[in-house]
């Protein structure tokens, strides 16, 4: 029985039910009711007895002696029988009470056990209630429900901060009309996908806020059903705007340039592909800055930096779409042509680009001289995938480089013929010398003040029993390439050295010959060190011996070059830089590198007559090269314009086809 009651009790309070109640023996405790049924009885047998005894007695003991001695046993009877009777009558009752109060004691103390039981089930809502209100009014997450009409039933105020309406604004209110923009407003009833098992879990949407601000939501949404309310949907959102824009930072980072904001190698990349795989005809020209380095070396990367941010956005004015621009490396552009241009036009096209970037760029009173080397391939003529079109983009440009840079080369398989071409003149470049094809030719320099020549450079060539001619700017660099060089540099100084020795025999110690010294000689510690024993066997007088280097020799290692130009120039030699102009050539770098004379290339003296920017600055480096105390040699005088702009700017030599062609020495002899 106990055992019932307690399933009864339990099974009440697993419904949360707080009524409860316990059955035990009918039996009640009446003291009046139980004591009118004792006295009761006892009455109904005195009265029985006092009726009946006395006639019984005479019934059957009519002796009157025997009668008198029977009465008195008779009262004795009367009282055990009233014994009895009281006895079993308050026994029984007894037994009755006892029963119902070690009942009573068992109930009270189940009840003590249920009642604790009770306490700590409420003590336990009550927490789960106070959690649920907790993540409610306390969680960072939109906590919204919602009913088959898609109205908001209740709103967490992380949520109503986060969208900016109270409960009270947008309680009733359909979601979808408050939220979304009308486009989005589609006729979905998520209501029923939801409620019919659809996944909308990890779902993410757009949502307006009331001042107008677009945010990103990851919902995750669930059905709830109530016993005695209809069904509502539970929505759980968080704000993912934050981790979106870090994700599309993130992608931007893995597609564009973060320096500049172009498009980088993987997607311009990307985007060859699909022109690829949709077979639409396009060029692509790899435009690189030549000797870009100098910049970095000369004012640092944050400058370099500067000006390839300056390239960048210039680019960008330039290039129109559909064509696209992109960054692929360091100093490295690309521009995608998807017009189909003849190779004219697009080489017009990419005149057109380079004028815009412009020849100069000035920064804090620095100028530097720009050009670009470009190479140029063609979807399908230069190859069939992206890789091979970039790869060949590259080597199309660094001909253009070899060629002398600020030029354009177009891939093509020209270029692999040159190349066998290349592997075919060197071979031959071995018996050059043995069989006297090399020629040393001299082009004279000038005082453009008098006309008087001053000086001699010695200019290489090669004239090829087959080919001819061979111009120096393109055996020069294969030789550099295959080392060559050396031994070819070797004759041409003896030759000149020789020269100049004749030169003071003939009584003309005046006249200054200029060697030209490539880079390779400058950077390699043996190259170098046969070059100076050759200087130091020869008894001439230095001082009338002139070294031109390059400033790319320089800058490739600036410490070195700078060591073993001082070791010539203790020989008592002059240092000339050659090129100036080309390169990012700015004049207070020159200071570190001990030369006495600046070469003006003559794509400078060129623009001279151009009249524009570009003679103004011209003006300037004259000035304070001048000022500086370096000779200026102006190179590539052709025009007497040239020759008179420079005779007014002070700049005292010069060199040029005005003048002279370079010319075998037999030739130059009689110019002298
Ligand atoms: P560079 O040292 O700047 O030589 C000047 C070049 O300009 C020569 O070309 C010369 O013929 C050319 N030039 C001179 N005046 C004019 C002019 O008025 N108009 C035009 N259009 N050109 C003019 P070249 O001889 O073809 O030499 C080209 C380059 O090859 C030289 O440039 C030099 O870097 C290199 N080179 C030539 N000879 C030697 C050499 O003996 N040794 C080394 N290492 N390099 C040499
Ligand atoms: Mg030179
Ligand atoms: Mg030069």
């Amino acid at each position: 029985m106990p055992k019932k009651r307690k399933k009864n009790i339990k099974r009440k309070n697993q419904n949360n039910e707080r009524s409860y109640s316990f059955h035990c023996t009918d039996y009640k405790v009446k003291p009046i009711k139980d004591a009118i049924i004792v006295s009761g009885f006892y009455g109904l047998f005195g009265l029985i007895w006092i009726v009946l005894s006395d006639e019984i007695l005479y019934f059957f003991i009519k002796n009157v002696s025997l009668y008198k001695q029977a009465q008195t046993y008779k009262g004795w009877v009367y009282v055990i029988l009233t014994i009895v009777l009281i006895f079993t009558l308050v026994r029984n009752r007894s037994l009755l009470v006892g029963k119902t109060l070690k009942e009573m004691r068992q109930a009270y103390e189940e009840l003590q056990v249920t009642y604790e039981e009770l306490v700590a089930t409420e003590e336990e809502l009550i927490d789960q209630k106070k959690f649920n209100d907790n993540i409610f009014m306390d969680a960072h997450a939109i906590i919204a429900t919602w009913d088959k009409q898609g109205r908001i039933k209740s709103i967490n105020p992380f949520g109503q901060d986060l969208l900016g309406y109270t409960e009270k604004e947008i309680y009733n209110k359909k979601w979808s009309d408050l939220f979304l923009t009308k486009e989005k407003r589609q006729n979905i009833n998520y209501f029923k996908l939801i409620s019919q098992g659809e996944q909308y879990k990890n779902y993410e949407s757009q949502f307006i806020t009331k001042n107008n601000k677009i945010i990103d939501i990851l919902w995750n949404n669930n059905m709830m059903s109530y016993q005695n309310k209809p069904d509502e949907i539970l929505s759980i959102g968080t704000d993912i705007t934050e981790r979106k824009k870090l994700g599309e930072k993130l992608k931007k980072a893995a597609y564009y340039d973060v320096m500049t904001g172009l498009p980088n190698r993987l997607l311009i990349g990307n985007e060859m592909k699909q022109l690829i795989d949709d077979n639409i005809p396009f060029s692509l020209a790899h435009i690189d800055i030549d000797n870009f380095k100098q910049i970095n070396d000369t004012l640092g990367h944050s400058v370099g930096d500067l000006f390839l941010q300056h390239i960048a956005n210039k680019l960008l004015h330039i290039i129109e779409l559909p064509n696209r621009v992109a960054k692929l490396s360091g100093d490295e552009f690309v521009v995608l042509f998807l017009h189909t241009y003849t190779k004219n036009e697009l080489k017009k096209e990419l005149e057109r680009i380079i004028q815009e970037l412009g020849k100069s760029w000035e920064y804090n009173h620095y100028v530097f001289f720009v050009s670009y080397s470009i190479g140029v391939v063609n979807f399908p003529e230069s190859g069939n995938d992206r890789n091979t079109l970039l790869r060949n983009a590259d080597i199309a440009m660094y001909k253009a480089k070899k060629e002398g840079k600020g030029r354009c080369s177009f891939y093509s398989d020209a270029i692999l013929k040159d190349n066998s071409e290349n592997i075919k003149l060197s071979n031959q470049l071995q018996y050059a010398i043995k069989n006297n094809e090399l020629f040393l030719y001299y082009q004279p320099q000038f005082n453009i003040a008098t006309g008087k020549i001053t000086g001699l450079e010695a200019l290489v060539r090669w004239i090829h029993p087959e080919n001819g001619f061979i111009p120096p700017n393109k055996f020069i660099p294969i030789a550099e390439e295959t080392g060559q060089i050396h031994e070819i540099e070797k004759w041409i100084i003896e030759t000149a050295l020789n020269q100049k020795k004749a030169f003071e025999q003939d009584g003309k110690q005046d006249i200054t010959i200029s060697i030209n010294l490539s880079s390779k000689a400058l950077a390699s510690d043996i190259n170098f060190q046969g070059i100076e024993a050759l200087f130091a066997s020869y008894d001439v007088d230095y001082s009338h011996i002139t070294i031109e280097v390059t400033e790319t020799a320089i800058i490739a290692d600036i410490d070195v070059a700078v060591e073993r130009l001082n070791k010539l120039k203790k020989l008592g030699m002059k240092i000339a830089l050659d090129d100036f102009g080309t390169g990012y050539s700015s004049l207070t770098h020159l200071k570190d590198i001990p030369i006495d004379t600046v070469k003006l290339d003559r794509s400078f003296v060129k623009n001279i007559e151009n009249d524009g920017k570009e003679s103004i600055i011209i003006k300037a480096i004259l000035f304070l090269a001048i000022d500086l105390g370096y000779e200026v040699v102006a190179e590539g005088i052709e025009t007497e314009v040239q020759l008179d702009y420079l005779k007014k700017n002070n700049c005292k030599t010069g060199q040029g086809f005005l003048i002279s062609r370079p010319l075998p020495i037999e030739e130059i002899k009689d110019k002298l």
